[in-house]
């Protein structure tokens, strides 16, 4: 039933704090997607959040969906983490020396976890990531990488590179302020595609350190890759001494708790992990072989330090959580609810013939604007579609919903969404695409 659109939430607190905030930060923000560029309005200061729901400065209510972008698999403020945190708080903040917290939280890593046997904390998604490239090129002393069309994997400067144009290019800088040269050493390919693949390989043999991607490909829509690709990504890695990185920022403690790689039961030389592992702390993560991790200061030659590294506020924060996520039936339970929500909005939109489709895995969807069965690289995106989606991000907002602000992103269902408010979100969503179509 099309019943109109809502009349706009009020902004006015939220609207008096960016004014502010421009004059301290630009764009207004402390990272870029925040500044609401590509949807409607200005951008909401969130001053509360618990549970499934976030409160912005105004006091609207909202059902969250963007959970800080991933980190928030429990909810927000989940008690359990939040006592832990406030335990570890009475001891002091931080100490740059080891804690027996870091000890508790590796052990809960790594021994249920097998794709990693030593591990290497760090305090940010892009610091793993950055460092898990430079452990590739110390270990096999080779200097390019290969990256994917699409795949994000932080702002460090060698991974801020995009394709060029044809099948195997040498990358262009995606950001001002990364030299031609560092791109130079950036192999950038479309997904899902094995000639280029091939292609690359017969034309940097053994120049080759790793391949990067993302576990799935969650940061420019979700491009689910075929288990085959997977296969042949690995074998032609293997085969050629090039280490594989999976990316598992997005992806790792979410599809379960060995991420995608336990996902496709794949084998890569090296993980990265962030956001669910800090439980909404600063933290990050790198794992590999003990032998590959061998390599890393101070017991090799390849340097990586961090005065916050492994701190004990926010291992505390990953304990709680992870301990969580362990128990008995967790991902079970939260991947059939997210499942049920996602194939109640495709019955939905195709019974009505809208050009619409939810991807999903596990509790991570997408909205597509389009008709195709499978997106698996960034070029099937069609960049017009985003205009119906700015408009689902307006009438949704003014029903209580909260997405991330960016047709682009991922949604994230997590353990605090109840059947009634994702019914009651799946209603707002049903009434935001009848508007747009
Ligand atoms: N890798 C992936 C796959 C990500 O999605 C992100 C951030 O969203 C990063 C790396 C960078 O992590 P951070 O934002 O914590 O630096």
């Amino acid at each position: 039933v099309n019943t109109g659109s809502k009349p706009d939430i009020s902004r006015e607190k939220s609207k008096e704090l960016y004014e502010k905030a421009k004059t301290y930060f630009p764009g207004g923000v402390n990272s870029p997607v925040r500044a609401f560029k590509s949807v409607y309005g200005t951008p909401l200061f969130i001053q509360k959040g618990d549970g499934c729901f976030v409160w912005d400065a105004d006091g609207n209510q909202f059902i969250d969906f963007c959970g800080s972008w991933g980190p928030l698999i429990l909810g927000h403020n989940p008690p359990k983490v939040r006592e832990k945190v406030i335990e570890t708080m009475q001891n002091g903040m931080s100490f740059g020396a080891p804690t027996a917290l870091e000890n508790e939280l590796a052990e809960l890593i790594i021994k249920n976890n097998k794709h990693v046997e030593k591990i290497r904390f760090t305090s940010s998604g892009t610091e793993a990531v950055m460092s898990a490239i430079r452990l590739a090129r110390g270990y096999t002393k080779r200097d390019k990488i290969l990256k994917f069309e699409g795949c994000y994997h932080g702002h460090s400067d060698s991974l801020l590179v995009k394709a060029g144009s044809g099948l195997v290019t040498f990358g262009e800088t995606s950001s001002l302020g990364v030299p031609k040269s560092f791109a130079e050493e950036t192999i950038v390919i479309p997904l899902n595609d094995t000639e280029a693949l091939t292609q690359a390989f017969a034309q940097f043999k053994d120049q080759l350190a790793a391949v990067i991607i993302e576990g799935i490909p969650a940061n420019n829509g979700l491009l689910i890759q075929d288990p085959a690709y997977i296969e042949f990504l690995q074998k032609i890695c293997k085969d050629n001494g090039t280490l594989l990185i999976f990316d598992e920022v997005i992806t790792g403690f979410r599809l379960g708790f060995e991420g995608a790689a336990g996902y496709y039961n794949a084998k890569p030389d090296i993980v990265t992990y962030g956001k669910i592992l800090g439980g909404g702390l600063p933290v990050g993560m790198y794992g590999a072989s003990a032998e590959i991790m061998g390599h890393i200061s101070p017991d090799g030659g390849v340097y990586q330090a961090g005065t916050l590294s492994g701190n004990p506020v926010a291992m505390s924060a990953g304990i709680a959580q992870l301990t969580e996520l362990l128990k008995s039936g967790f991902y079970k339970e939260l991947n059939a609810k997210a499942t049920e929500f996602a194939e109640g909005i495709q019955r939905f939109a195709t019974a009505r013939s809208y050009k619409f489709k939810v991807f999903h895995v596990g509790s991570i969807f997408w909205f597509a604007f389009t008709d195709k069965d499978k997106i698996q690289c960034a070029e099937d995106i069609d960049p017009a579609s985003m205009e119906k989606f700015k408009v689902m991000h307006r009438e949704l907002l003014n029903r209580g919903i909260y997405l991330g602000p960016s047709g682009y992103e991922v949604g994230f269902v997590s353990a605090a969404h109840t059947k009634i408010e994702l019914e009651k979100a799946k209603r707002a969503i049903l009434e935001a695409l009848d508007i747009v179509f």
